[in-house]
């Protein structure tokens, strides 16, 4: 990932969501070199919205004002691109950094078409996650990238469209970006804040939950008047609030020469590792039983799904999972995909699978 800082970490891009006017750009490019917390600006040109209607980016014409911007700062800006006409107005403006948004890593069409216009131009691209949550689309798109010749590639983590979800606007589902570095851990992994929480209060804590997981940079908006921003309002901030957001945070090592604790760590794994083997061993012991369960159903003709036995069964393991100190969230995840995969081999039974 030397492609950009030399490897410094964290890499951190910032800017507005949307270029808006050729003032609201430098002011906010100027304000956000001074904090000293920036190493690339970003700005929207071209808006993806949701609904037709809402300002869908000032287009072309916004170019030059980033330009000015890097002229003045020297900073490298970063730009998003949908489709080639983009990349190849991107080029002509002298755009440092392309990034392809969420909604266009959902379009294998796209991501290629982008890909085959790059054909030759070692320019760095940055791959947000598709909005849904669906790991291979992700590195899928990115396989697009590195087949077109690419080689200053990153990944943006802006987390998954989720229904029923409450407090962020896009789910983190951390593990999804734990999976993708796993799979491609040359590449840089950059999270982008913003557009998770969607709200300025929570920046901080997914800034840091990224950093605490090594993500090797941000990328968060922020505008001069965040209120007033014709996009995104609710999640931007000012220069100066982002400026203090990077100094509070706690940027730890990841192996730290010098740890004297070490040992303790060791332990500590060691136990984390039998208690896994213990979960392992128990969720196998609870298969069986369920199979054992299948057969009994399938020799009284019964139907796999009793609703108020596993009523009973969700309620009991929210209310010992509460009163151990487990968030109600995620002993429901567990028990429900515990339930499902008991379903699972239960139906295995039932068709002599
Ligand atoms: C953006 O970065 O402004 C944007 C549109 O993001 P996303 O593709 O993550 O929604
Ligand atoms: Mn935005």
């Amino acid at each position: 990932m030397n492609w950009i800082n030399n490897g410094k970490k964290p890499i951190l891009i910032a800017g507005p969501c949307s270029a808006e006017t050729e003032e609201q750009v430098i002011q906010t490019a100027t304000r956000l070199f001074r904090t000293g917390k920036v190493d690339v600006l970003r700005a929207g040109i071209w808006k993806p919205r949701t609904r037709p209607g809402a300002f869908e980016g000032i287009g072309t014409k916004g170019l030059p004002w980033l330009q000015k911007a890097k002229e003045l700062t020297g900073l490298p800006v970063a730009v998003e691109v949908a489709k080639a006409s983009h990349v190849e107005l991107c080029l002509e403006f002298g755009i440092d950094i392309l990034w392809i948004g969420a909604r266009t890593t959902v379009n294998p069409f796209a991501v290629q078409e982008i890909a085959d216009s790059l054909k030759g131009v070692d320019i760095p691209v940055l791959l947000k996650n598709p909005i849904n949550p669906d790991l291979a689309l992700w590195l899928g798109g990115m396989e697009r990238l590195q087949n077109a010749g690419l080689t200053k590639l990153g990944a943006i983590h802006r987390g998954f469209s989720s229904a029923g979800e409450k407090i962020y606007r896009n789910r983190p589902q951390w593990q999804i970006a734990i999976d993708f570095k796993t799979a491609m851990p040359e590449l840089p992994m950059i999270n982008d804040p913003s557009h998770i929480t969607g709200r300025r209060d929570l920046l901080f804590k997914v800034a840091q939950k990224a950093m605490d997981l090594n993500f090797d940079g941000l990328m968060i908006e922020s505008h001069v008047n965040p209120d007033a921003a014709w996009s995104d309002a609710a999640q931007q901030i000012t220069p100066e609030v982002y400026g203090q957001l990077i100094s509070d945070l706690v940027i730890r090592e990841y192996d730290p020469i010098n740890l004297k604790e070490k040992t303790k760590l060791d332990r500590l794994r060691k136990e984390i590792d039998m208690i896994d083997e213990e979960i392992m061993s128990i969720l196998a012991s609870r298969m069986k039983i369920a199979r054992e369960i299948g057969s009994f159903k399938k020799d009284n003709n019964m139907t796999i799904l009793q609703n108020d036995r596993w009523q009973e069964v969700l309620h009991k393991f929210v209310d010992r999972g509460t009163q151990n100190g487990l968030s109600e969230d995620f002993i429901t995840r567990v028990i429900k995909s515990i339930h499902d995969e008991s379903i699972e081999q239960q139906e295995k039974v039932m068709t002599g699978e």
